[in-house]
């Protein structure tokens, strides 16, 4: 591990006193630790190492050794996330964020014991506006009737290892309503995308999971795509490759999702076995504007046509987006325009 604790003690009488004490203490650590080393004895081979701190000052009513440790915990990840080498002092304000986040990760727990998750579907149609199948997208209704974003609740869940449940709920759903698809001769073609984060896919039983899945419903597993997205994929290449095979194995296809936001590397793109890719929202938005996103969408769409990958676009709202995407040679469309993400019983189309 990276992270260390240190415990000074007696460092004031007031509070003025110990934060400055505290900080001057930090500094001097920084300061002797950011002196850069030399290893392996080769005179040119320096290596320096950056340094976040993390305090949190206490008193005699301390309440518990955890909440200390968790408060400093708070404060080195504000620092972190501040940027390099920066010392941050534990507030009260941070403490209203972690008890948010505590809260909305009970209320998570609880809502999963209840199954009160939906699925909601919003269509995916082809050059000729004919709708070739849906992305599911998660949503968390409350009492009153809103719903909590996915971009609020997945990273949470992430964080706190539900996506796992979470997301299985989803693959079986999804499975479940594609079943239902293909007995039908009118939707029996229809596919269905889900979304599976980096800490799902790398669960050691995920691909035996998917598969249980598919035998569980009985669905052709060519309907089934699966949206990863470049976080899923960095780290470890070799491992993702791998995965990515044993599941396109049981015949399921697999579709880069966000793409153009992240690194968005060449080199592993063509290492991994994608089927299809999905052009950012933000592009797409600002396509008419913007000429180096209108750039990158013709660069996406021509390096995918070299690569035989197949592109969605992803967030099309509006008429004129459509036809310029359509200019461009795009194939497959996603977006307001077409639909909204609705729940299964108001699905309409196909
Ligand atoms: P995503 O996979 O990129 O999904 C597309 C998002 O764009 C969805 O947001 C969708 O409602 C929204 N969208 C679709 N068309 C338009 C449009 O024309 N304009 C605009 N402004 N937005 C549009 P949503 O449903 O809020 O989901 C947000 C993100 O949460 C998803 O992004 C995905 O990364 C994540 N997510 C959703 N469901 C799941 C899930 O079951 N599992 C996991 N791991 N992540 C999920
Ligand atoms: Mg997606
Ligand atoms: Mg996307």
């Amino acid at each position: 591990d990276d992270d260390f604790a240190v415990l000074v003690e007696r460092i004031g009488e007031t509070e003025a006193d110990a934060l400055s004490h505290a900080e001057y203490v930090a500094r001097k650590l920084q300061r002797t630790l950011q002196q850069p080393y030399v290893l392996g004895g080769t005179e040119g081979d320096r290596h320096f190492a950056t340094l976040s701190f993390g305090i949190s000052l206490f008193h005699d009513g301390v309440s518990s050794l955890e909440s200390l440790l968790k408060q400093a915990e708070v404060a080195l990840y504000r620092a972190k996330q501040d940027g390099r080498d920066i010392v941050r002092f534990f507030n009260p304000e941070m403490q209203a964020v972690v008890d948010a986040h505590a809260r909305l990760e009970a209320r998570m727990h609880e809502a999963l014991e209840a199954n009160a998750f939906r699925l909601f579907f919003q269509p995916q149609v082809n050059r000729r506006g004919v709708v070739i199948g849906a992305e599911a997208l998660l949503r968390w209704p409350l009492d009153g009737g809103a719903m909590v974003s996915p971009a609020e609740f997945i990273p949470l869940a992430e964080d706190t290892g539900h996506i796992v449940r979470l997301g299985l709920w989803v693959l079986r759903s999804a499975c479940a309503q594609l079943a239902r698809w293909q007995m039908n001769e009118t939707t029996r073609h229809l596919k269905i995308a889900v979304n599976v984060s980096a800490r799902q896919f790398h669960q050691p039983d995920f691909v035996g999971k998917v598969a249980a899945a598919i035998e569980r419903h009985r669905i052709r597993p060519g309907g089934l795509e699966i949206e990863l997205t470049e976080s899923v994929v960095i780290g470890d290449i070799e491992t993702t490759v791998l995965r990515m095979r044993q599941i396109k194995a049981l015949g399921v296809r697999f579709a880069l999702d966000d793409f153009g936001t992240g690194y968005s590397s060449l080199s592993y793109l063509k290492r991994l076995p994608f089927d299809q890719l999905k052009i950012d929202q933000m592009f797409v938005r600002d396509m008419e504007k913007d000429t180096s996103s209108e750039a990158i969408v013709r660069a996406i769409l021509a390096l995918s046509r070299s690569l035989d990958l197949k592109v969605v676009a992803e967030g099309v709202e509006t008429a004129a987006q459509h036809e310029l995407l359509l200019t461009r040679g795009c194939e497959l469309f996603q977006g307001y325009l077409f639909g909204r993400p609705v729940p299964i019983e108001d699905w309409k189309a196909g």
